[in-house]
């Protein structure tokens, strides 16, 4: 393949070489089903139980509150939706109620439409301009039938981080079960999910250098949660099926890899972001950045350029070998403005012209050199 920067991490990461070496034994060499008996199943079933040991501890939690699933959109799919089943469970049937945020990623926001259409209540709270959580205005949402707040950790689109403390705080103090969709934020920021009063957390592999198809639902375990996926007694009667053990060996090996390298790393890529940013906005005309600039994801920078398409400029940039997403890479193929965008009240004329960077571990200083200046000509030209 000709030279490539890949700058979009939000989408997906390079499965790590170091991550690929600990998968493979459980491919092809100890393939036993950690469900039997025997001493060659028992190998797998060491392996999956050492990935649960390494990210319960990532989070501070208790190797069984730790849920395997097939990624992110099962966790918040089940998350959602199990959260619904047992409060009406223990309240005779009746409907509950959810809390949630405009700016989540469509694995909640589609949950919460099916949650509607089996007849329960969802409320979405505001956000500011840069795309928090309005703290304030969470009690007042709350209903005599709530049972369930669900706020991401950071957004996919504008790296914004959302005040989970304060927001697990709120939740815990109005007897709320408190979900956090940490897709973006798990394995890039440290999570505590005792001090933050989070209950159930969802997390995704192939975001933080695992492989795809592989991620976890944590549930707190005073959290009586229903099973979703229903069949055998795999992860405790809770997530039926055939565990994805290379997957899950490879997960624990890249949240490990994740957890040691977080603090220099961090450091190295805001850095980065921060060059690419400054010059972006100081270079160009007519442009903003999105999200907010604070509490934001070290590796995202998002920008509505006026006057542009984004994925007009995304296809531009990809010929000169550049991959960047115009917005959320799970909604491309759709015209409409991004709902993020909407959400924080981006005008579709600069929302039309969004582009988002999100930087990984192989970028460099020559990277963003050469990324300015073929966004600075596919800009002008289409402007021109
Ligand atoms: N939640 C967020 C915030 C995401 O960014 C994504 C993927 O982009 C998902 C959920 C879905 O995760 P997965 O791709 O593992 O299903």
């Amino acid at each position: 393949m000709s030279k490539m920067i890949y700058l979009d991490h939000a989408a997906t990461t390079r499965t790590l070489p170091e991550v690929t070496e600990a998968m493979e034994p459980y491919l092809e060499i100890y393939y036993g089903n950690p469900s039997t008996i025997y001493e060659f199943g028992g190998k797998s079933k060491e392996a999956m139980e050492h990935a649960r040991r390494t990210i319960a501890e990532s989070i501070h939690a208790k190797p069984e509150e730790i849920y395997f699933t097939s990624g992110g959109t099962e966790s918040d799919n089940w998350a959602l939706k199990e959260a619904i089943q047992l409060y009406e469970r223990t309240n005779q049937g009746k409907k509950g109620h959810v809390i949630t945020t405009p700016v989540e990623h469509h694995a909640i926001l589609n949950s919460c439409s099916e949650l509607e259409q089996m007849g329960c209540g969802v409320s979405f709270l505001k956000v500011d301009s840069g795309g928090r959580v309005i703290t304030g205005e969470v009690e007042e949402a709350v209903l005599e039938n709530t049972c369930l707040l669900s706020v991401m950790y950071a957004n996919n689109e504008i790296g914004t981080i959302e005040p989970v403390e304060e927001l697990g705080r709120i939740a815990r103090k109005n007897s709320l079960i408190f979900h956090t969709d940490a897709v973006q934020a798990y394995g890039h920021l440290p999570i505590h999910v005792q001090r933050e009063h989070i209950d159930m957390l969802s997390a995704s592999a192939h975001k933080f250098g695992g492989p795809k198809g592989v991620g976890f639902l944590y549930i707190r375990s005073e959290i009586n949660l229903p099973a979703f996926v229903h069949g055998g007694a795999q992860e405790s009667n809770r997530r039926a099926g055939t565990e994805n053990v290379p997957g899950i060996v490879g997960m624990g090996k890249a949240a490990e890899l994740a957890h040691r390298r977080m603090h220099l790393e961090r450091r190295r890529i805001k850095y980065l972001r921060d060059y690419l940013a400054y010059r972006i906005l100081q270079e160009i005309p007519d442009v903003i950045m999105t999200g907010n600039r604070k509490f934001r994801l070290p590796n995202n920078a998002s920008f509505c350029f006026k006057g542009i398409t984004g994925e007009a400029a995304a296809i531009l940039l990809d010929t000169q070998g550049i991959c960047v997403s115009s917005g959320s890479a799970c909604s491309t193929g759709s015209l409409e403005d991004s709902h993020v965008l909407t959400a924080i009240g981006v005008e579709s004329e600069w929302a039309r012209g969004a582009l988002r960077f999100t930087l990984g571990a192989e970028n460099t200083k020559e990277d963003m050199d050469y990324t300015i200046e073929k966004v600075k000509m596919v800009v002008a030209d289409m402007r021109g």
